[in-house]
């Protein structure tokens, strides 16, 4: 059967261990036919190259901090040594200090943390989209993965600022890319169980909302739904959906209570 991502060329950053939500979707894009290209930053990268033997087939492994210009301004060649354009891009990567900006330190975040988690979470998917920009073609597809900044959470606290930041950033990228052909969309994931989600402290809190609340139910150990989300965006069968938020979360965020 063909799949929906056949003959596709895919960039996953932010691939760590065989939790991460870039390592479903990078699994999930090579069942759907694409070839993948992944990529991590420092003293991960040796786990992320262990964990991508994990994979139906063993993708390349990138090196790209995306708060390094160097790292930004060499990915063009880096990715061209594997594939000669790129179709999709997927933006998996999140950071913010979690002793002094999570798990209810909203009120005393300092700046420098702030301004970080910001870079690293929000203003990245800019930076992503540029430097991966002259690689890719009309119909390509970028797609980042936020946690529903519409609203406050418990413990999330400065994240939920840089995910605000993530969200709008992915607006004007819409706008500005659309005249290229590229689309730019988000997946809103519910809680799942990932690095990043474990260092949030109070954030099982949140899973447990997840338990009573989602309409779908929700199964925090399960990256599957999240992943098929991300690939069907990449995919040709969002031919004309750019800006956009679509929420895997087992229908949480449409809830009152
Ligand atoms: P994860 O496995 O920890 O993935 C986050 C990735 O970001 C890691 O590979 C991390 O690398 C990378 N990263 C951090 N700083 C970076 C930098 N400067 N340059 C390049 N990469 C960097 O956790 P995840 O939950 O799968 O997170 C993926 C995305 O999903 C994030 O945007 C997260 O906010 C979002 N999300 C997660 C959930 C959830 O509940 N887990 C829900 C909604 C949305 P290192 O491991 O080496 O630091």
């Amino acid at each position: 059967m063909a799949g929906i991502l056949d003959g596709k060329r895919i960039l996953v950053a932010g691939v760590t261990m065989d939790s991460s939500i870039g390592f479903a979707t990078a699994k999930f894009a090579q069942e759907q036919g694409a070839t993948v290209l992944i990529s991590n930053f420092g003293r991960a990268l040796g786990i992320t190259r262990r964990i991508a033997k994990r994979l139906p087939s063993e993708p390349p492994v990138l090196e790209l901090d995306v708060t390094d210009p160097e790292h930004l301004e060499g990915l063009e060649a880096q990715v061209r040594e594997h594939v000669d354009g790129l179709d999709g891009v997927v933006h998996s990567i999140a950071f913010g200090n979690p002793e002094t900006l999570l798990g209810g330190k909203f009120l005393t975040g300092p700046w420098d943390d702030v301004a970080q988690a910001v870079q690293v979470s929000a203003f990245s998917l800019k930076s992503l989209a540029m430097a991966t920009k002259p690689l890719l073609g009309a119909g390509s597809s970028i797609v980042g993965l936020t946690f529903d900044a519409s609203v406050a959470w418990p413990a999330y606290d400065w994240m939920g600022v840089a995910k605000a930041g993530l969200e709008s950033t992915s607006r004007y990228l819409a706008r500005d890319l659309g005249a290229d052909g590229i689309r730019v969309n988000l997946v809103s994931a519910g809680p799942l169980k990932t690095l990043a989600a474990k260092a949030i402290p109070g954030f099982e809190d949140l899973e447990e909302l997840w338990t009573t609340r989602a309409p779908l139910g929700w199964d925090n150990k399960d990256h599957e739904p999240t992943a098929k989300a991300v690939c069907a965006l990449l995919s040709d069968l969002f031919p004309a959906t750019s800006g956009e938020i679509v929420h895997v979360d087992g229908g949480f965020h449409a809830m009152g209570a």
